[in-house]
């Protein structure tokens, strides 16, 4: 079973996610590919590979993405063999991606395997909030940019199974969980 969680970057998918799997025994993660750079604490390998823009761009002429996206000028993807690979384990996986890449997923993993889909939504102040406490160092631009990409996301709303306002931590995570738990038994 995949479940994937979407929102905007600031929205808490990665806390939340880290969350899941040390709450629950058979969750598992899986790293995508990135050519931006790691974050301060990023380690490689766990959320994700950091490879070049040219390592990335040999990965998509290899066909070697589900699906990828070019986000804030820089590539995501989901790797078909590491994909596979967890899908085999028939663990849950957990995955934080964008609404382009969910849309894609959504048509080529449908009849693969089940797939549960949610959207953490966060009020633009509150994200703009976020945004500037991660201490990322983020210019003005950069959180203009992804404040805008807040409205672009929520056009996409349509796609989930369910959404939920990301607004209290344990709630959201307890949420999750049951529907998690829910699922897995259907
Ligand atoms: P960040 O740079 O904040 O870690 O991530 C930026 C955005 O890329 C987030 O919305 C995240 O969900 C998305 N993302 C992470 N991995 C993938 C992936 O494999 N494919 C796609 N399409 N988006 C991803």
């Amino acid at each position: 079973m995949l479940v994937i969680l979407s929102g905007v970057s600031g929205a808490g998918k990665d806390t939340i996610k880290k969350e899941l799997i040390k709450r629950m025994d058979n969750v598992i993660s899986l790293p995508s590919y990135t050519s931006r750079k790691p974050r301060v604490g990023e380690k490689e390998g766990l959320q994700y590979h950091f490879i070049t823009k040219q390592e990335f761009e040999q990965k998509i002429a290899n066909n070697e993405f589900y699906e990828y996206d070019l986000h804030h000028e820089n590539y995501y993807g989901t790797s078909r063999k590491l994909m596979n690979e967890k899908i085999a384990t028939g663990k849950i996986i957990v995955k934080d991606i964008e609404v382009n890449g969910t849309e894609n997923l959504i048509k080529l993993l449908k009849d693969k395997t089940k797939l549960i889909t949610i959207f953490l939504r966060v009020e633009k102040e509150e994200l703009k909030r976020r945004l500037i406490a991660r201490g990322d160092n983020l210019s003005e631009d950069e959180i203009d940019l992804r404040l805008g990409r807040l409205d672009y996301e929520e056009t996409k709303i349509h796609l989930y199974d369910y959404m939920i306002k990301n607004d209290d931590f344990e709630k959201t995570v307890k949420l999750i969980m049951a529907i998690i738990e829910n699922e897995s038994k259907i």
